[in-house]
């Protein structure tokens, strides 16, 4: 094909739609993989000897950014993040497409595009609106399109953008119906089809993968560096002259990178023999354990190393340039307007005089502002879009890294270096951000008991790093590892219904004072009398306690202190508060697994037992019984 030429145009300005068209068409009719993407491959080069042509070197840093991109993004649309969403369901689209096509509701054309996924409606074409779009525009319009003068690919690109939901100009419906109608006037019933295949983002290619296929034919390094740079556009401008290899990836200012991830690793291995550290911190009575039969080469980085708090929030990154925050997440989406809402105003404040630019990573938090607590996101309540007088809640960043600072990127920086550079960024505000705080480490023992108490402070678990670790962007490699008790479904103990016998005045002083942890235990029916077995302490939980605080707020006014004769506290201590069974609450308990110990009269624990549920429609003599438990515990095999 020709195209006309734009002197210091891009090369999008010269692809005609047309010609895009007939190559999704002949893609999606041919058979084979091999033949489809033959016929890809020779259309990606003539893209570039065009894209030579005018800007006389496939660079596309001499190109002025320009790139493969605005055919691309047309290929891998869940990929692109240049632009937002349309909000088109089928449906939708179907209903659109017949009015702006005109058509009778009650029309034979009409019913087959509103009822497009009924075959005696739509025949062959059912559930294809592209298709029934197509041989619709055939029928109609005879050739009202002048192939010679249609649209260009950035012409394309232009309605897409001006489709998109953009919060500037408000799109509606109405207003995308709009445009659609002046520009379906300019199309032929082929690029009709391909229209709104593009809108609703099904291309139906029939590529095995069309992700694999395109990025081999766009570089051989194309595969590996999408994994660790998220946005599309980038991606094509680095790897535009497929004859040139790229060193690596770098970070940039304003520019999405795939952040670095962990891998899971298998603290209590084989090694290990569960001892004083587990489930009660203050007793000794985990005697043996179960041994994992779980099998992983993984292990701890050379001593010391940092161990932090496994945040549960999302993966966010925030670019700054002196003057604009940008706020991308893991997978490239772009929430700065949001964010410019709900924390730009707090934060800007917060960073430091000194500081000129930045990049950090971390997590974005959903903060409770009346009981000054993180929110896990098993309440559903999501950050990236709660609004800025949000009476509850509130975004805060707790920031773990910095990858970019004043001009420089600092991904060849050792961990222990950029943690130095990243405490000078910021004043930490509670309510806004914070940093992840570190502890260092020398042995595997550390960390379990660290894990312990995480876990008992109903947290998900640890990261460990390496501290002279460089940042790999989207790597998943042995400097980051994430440990997480062992709640695998073939070791786990679910569902446990526990009655709550007694609480625990805090230990740590940040908590002060308040009660933080219950004894639960079981109930033994005898005679028509109930006694009651305790078989573990449970943290309350530090990040989901909004529930919790209110469980201890109830149960409060009816803890006492006088011991109650039909319940079998602890040998050693008992609890700083005690509770009647009778008038307390049922929580539904999970844990990892039982163990043997001696500090409950009836010789077993639970190891990471934490609260998932209150049991409000059970009462206390419907708790698991000790029966139920010596079953259940002969059925896990002892473990
Ligand atoms: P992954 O993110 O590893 O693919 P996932 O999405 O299933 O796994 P989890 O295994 O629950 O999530 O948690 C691991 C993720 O938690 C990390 O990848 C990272 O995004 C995040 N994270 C939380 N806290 C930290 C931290 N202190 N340092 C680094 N990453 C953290």
């Amino acid at each position: 094909s020709g195209g006309r030429m734009t002197p210091g145009g891009r090369i999008s300005d010269i692809i005609p739609f047309k010609d895009v068209a007939e190559l999704l068409e002949r893609i999606s009719a041919l058979e084979t993989n091999e033949k489809k993407k033959d016929k890809l491959n020779k259309f990606v080069e003539y893209y570039r000897k065009t894209f030579k042509k005018i800007h006389g070197s496939l660079s596309s840093e001499l190109a002025g950014g320009d790139s493969m991109y605005p055919i691309l993004r047309i290929l891998l649309p869940d990929v692109d993040r240049g632009r937002r969403a349309y909000g088109f369901k089928s449906s939708v689209l179907g209903r659109m497409f017949a009015q702006i096509l005109g058509l009778d509701k009650k029309s034979k054309d009409g019913r087959s595009l509103l009822e497009f996924k009924d075959p005696e409606r739509a025949g062959a074409l059912a559930g294809d609106i592209g298709t029934i779009v197509q041989s619709i525009m055939k029928n109609r319009f005879s050739s009202n399109a002048d192939s010679n003068n249609g649209p260009t690919l950035t012409d394309l690109h232009e309605i897409l953008d001006r489709i998109a939901k953009n919060p500037e100009n408000d799109v509606n419906q109405e207003r995308q119906k709009k445009i659609l109608q002046s520009f379906i006037r300019k199309l032929s019933p082929l690029e009709g089809k391909w229209l709104v295949r593009i809108l609703l983002k099904e291309m139906r290619l029939g590529f095995s993968s069309t992700k694999a296929t395109v990025y081999g034919l766009l570089h051989k390094q194309a595969r590996l560096l999408s994994e660790r740079i998220g946005d599309l556009e980038l991606l094509c401008q680095k790897l535009n002259d497929p004859s040139v290899e790229v060193s690596d990836v770098d970070i940039s200012l304003f520019n999405h990178f795939c952040p670095m991830l962990a891998t899971r690793m298998d603290i209590i291995d084989s090694t290990f023999e569960a001892g004083s550290s587990l489930n009660d911190n203050d007793s000794n009575g985990a005697t043996t354990s179960k041994k994992s039969t779980k099998k992983d080469f993984v292990s701890l980085p050379p001593p010391p190393f940092y161990v932090e708090t496994k945040w549960d929030g999302e993966r966010f990154q925030i670019h700054y340039d002196g003057t604009n925050f940008k706020y991308l997440s893991r997978r490239a989406f772009d929430f700065t307007r949001k964010f410019d809402e709900t924390l730009t105003p707090r934060l800007r404040p917060m960073i430091s005089g000194t500081v000129r630019s930045f990049v950090m990573d971390g997590e974005m938090m959903a903060y409770n502002k009346k009981y000054k607590l993180f929110t896990t996101k098993g309440y559903n309540i999501d950050v990236k879009t709660m609004n800025k007088d949000n009476p509850n809640h509130c975004p805060v960043f707790v920031a773990f890294d910095l990858v970019y600072f004043n001009g420089d990127t600092l991904i060849k920086v050792p961990l222990r270096e950029r943690r130095e550079k990243l405490k000078t960024v910021f004043k930490v505000k509670e309510d806004v951000i914070r940093l992840s705080e570190f502890k260092t480490m020398n042995s595997k023992e550390q960390v379990i008991e660290t894990l312990n108490n995480a876990i008992d402070d109903g947290e998900e678990g640890l990261i460990v790093k390496d501290m002279n670790s460089t940042y790999e962007p989207g790597k998943r490699g042995l400097a980051w590892l994430k440990i997480k008790p062992e709640y695998l479904e073939d070791n786990m103990v679910d569902d446990l219904d526990l009655v709550i016998l007694g609480g625990y005045y805090t230990e740590s002083v940040r908590r002060g004072g308040e009660i933080t942890h219950f004894l639960i235990g079981l109930v033994d029916k005898k005679n028509g009398k109930e006694e009651y077995f305790p078989i573990a302490r449970v943290g309350s939980g530090r990040l989901r306690s909004m529930e919790v605080k209110d469980l201890v707020k109830e149960l409060s006014p009816k803890f006492g202190k006088t011991p109650f004769s039909n319940v079998h506290y602890r040998s050693r201590k008992t609890p700083d508060f005690v509770i009647d069974p009778k008038e307390s609450i049922v929580v539904q308990v999970k844990a990892s697994e039982i163990i043997p110990s001696d500090v409950y009269s009836i010789k077993y624990t639970l190891r990471f037992p934490r609260i998932t549920r209150i049991r409000k429609d059970k009462c206390p003599s419907e708790a698991m019984t000790v029966q139920e438990f010596v079953r259940l515990n002969d059925a896990c095999g002892g473990k």
